[in-house]
């Protein structure tokens, strides 16, 4: 097999192995690390359609994480897809109203980001091993919401790590917060920031770029690492399942080997759709990957004009999870279009940096020929949570049905009929105060919990673990900080001076 190495985005020479990449999560030069060349599945479609997720997540991850011994790979993907999920199937498709929806929220916190971040864990310590790390890894996370909780439960009393979670005071929604002050494990923070997404995730990647802490840090036995989708070992794990979809839409019947699909993905930090990028350049027969937004629409913006521009008003919306200005994903999207040239890639994003703007060059935007954009408003996403519950009886989360929402515009407007997979990222439970605003027509002032029992009884579906455990569980986190002082949660847990 191939040794798949790693690279800057911002620099081409500097050179990593997976495992180094996976224990830095974000180069030292501010960069992003991506394969010096994506490599190609080895299994033909039919021998995966075969295979079940774990064996598909194998496949998958050795060609990128090549420095792992099948062992050590193994072991972690036995350690991640287990009983934590609520479902043997890991990941099931379902059917609703023409299309296919890829339920990814099965795991321990009902979000996707759950698929990457419990196998994440156990592939950094696995990598620390591997360098002969000494230090005690202590990973820094900004979330809008879902990650948080998700890293916390991932990182949760593994030894040898430390996790300090990060989030938008006031951005997140009322299970979302509850999940994630009442994390256990002593070696878990989580801090509440007075700003929004953005700024919890400028402060990490400033606390990140700060050397003179860096060396402080390793004095005292302790090292950062990241556990936001722009560490390699986030979007990996991410591209199996859509080699799992086409896999098992073959399987079934539903596609012929061969056949193209759309993907159809709520985008904030464009981890997940690039992930379907991934997948699609590695063989996987993808036809048009659709990016789905909130009403913080930057990325359709920039699929439509070339032109990305962060200078506007952040909205708090219903899909909590995508709201976000600055997707940090996109700078591996943009080296890539931009031939895996790293000095237009520094000057794009130090224009970002500076004027919260950039333009692609016409040739560039070529290269986005496969990427549609779309929106979707509040009263929209509201709507077609409504309709489809009416129609069908499937109950859509507010980031799925943004999905939705832009797919069938996307219909509408083009006539494609090509079979399309829908990412669905989160639980309704997850949102439940405003999936049964849309499905009751009215804002209701009852406790979240009446409103979880209630949309458990007219769907059917039972209360999700991870809603009945937070019912009664005590608050454990109640620090807020201002987003000036962010670094300062880092000195306290530590007990640096
Ligand atoms: C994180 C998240 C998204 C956005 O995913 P990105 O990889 O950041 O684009 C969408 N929906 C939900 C529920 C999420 O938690």
């Amino acid at each position: 097999m191939e040794n798949i190495l790693y690279k800057s985005t911002r620099d081409s020479q500097k050179i990593v192995t997976a495992s180094q990449a996976i224990l830095k999560g974000l180069s030292d030069d501010g960069g992003l690390f991506v394969p010096v060349k994506l490599p190609k599945l080895d299994r033909s479609i039919k021998e995966l359609s075969g295979m079940g997720y774990k064996e598909i997540a194998y496949e998958v991850m050795k060609l990128f994480f090549s420095d792992f011994t099948q062992e050590e790979l193994k072991n972690c993907i036995d350690n991640a897809y287990d009983s934590k999920f609520d479902t043997e199937e890991i990941v099931p498709i379902a059917s609703a109203d023409g299309a296919f929806y890829l339920e990814l929220y099965h795991g321990a916190t009902i979000a996707f980001k759950d698929m990457a971040l419990s196998i994440l864990p156990h592939l950094m310590t696995t990598a620390a091993k591997k360098n002969n790390i000494k230090n005690e890894i202590v990973i820094l996370t900004a979330t809008s919401g879902d990650t948080g909780k998700a890293a916390l439960a991932g990182f949760a009393d593994v030894k040898g790590t430390r996790i300090i979670v990060y989030y938008p005071k006031g951005g997140v929604s009322f299970i979302q917060e509850r999940q994630m002050v009442t994390q256990k494990g002593d070696n878990t923070m989580v801090v509440g920031i007075k700003g929004n997404f953005d700024d919890c995730q400028t402060g990490v990647k400033n606390i990140f770029g700060d050397k003179e802490l860096a060396k402080e840090l390793d004095a005292k036995g302790f090292q950062f690492s990241s556990a936001n989708s722009i560490n390699i070992g986030r979007l990996v794990p991410q591209v199996v399942y859509y080699v799992y979809a086409y896999a098992k839409l073959v399987a079934r019947g539903e596609l012929k080997e061969g056949e193209k699909m759309n993907v159809v993905v709520p985008t904030g930090n464009f981890g997940n759709i690039l992930a379907a990028y991934f997948a699609k350049n590695m063989g996987i027969p993808i036809a048009k990957l659709i990016c789905a937004s909130n009403e913080n629409k930057v990325l359709f913006d920039f699929f439509e004009t070339g032109i990305y521009d962060r200078n506007r008003e952040f909205m708090l919306t219903n899909s909590p999870s995508m709201d976000i200005l600055i997707s940090s994903n996109l700078e591996r999207l943009i080296y890539m279009i931009a031939g895996e040239d790293s000095q237009k890639d520094v000057s794009l994003m130090q224009q970002l940096n500076k004027e919260g703007r950039y333009e692609i060059t016409p040739d560039m935007k070529e290269k986005l020929a496969d990427f549609v954009g779309g929106y979707a408003t509040q009263e929209e996403t509201c709507r077609t949570i409504k309709e489809m519950f009416d129609k069908t009886g499937y109950v859509l989360d507010t980031h799925t049905a943004v999905a939705s929402k832009v797919y069938s515009d996307y219909v509408n407007k083009t006539k494609d009929t090509t079979k399309t997979v829908i990412a669905s990222t989160a639980s309704p439970f997850k949102f439940t105060t405003s999936v049964m605003e849309a499905i009751e027509g009215k804002k209701s002032d009852e406790p979240d919990f009446e409103l979880v029992d209630r949309l458990s009884r007219i769907s059917g579906m039972k209360v999700p673990k991870a809603i009945e455990e937070i019912r009664t569980a005590p608050t454990r986190h109640d620090h807020i900080y201002e987003k000036e002082n962010m670094v300062d949660a880092v000195r306290e847990f530590l007990a640096l001076s």
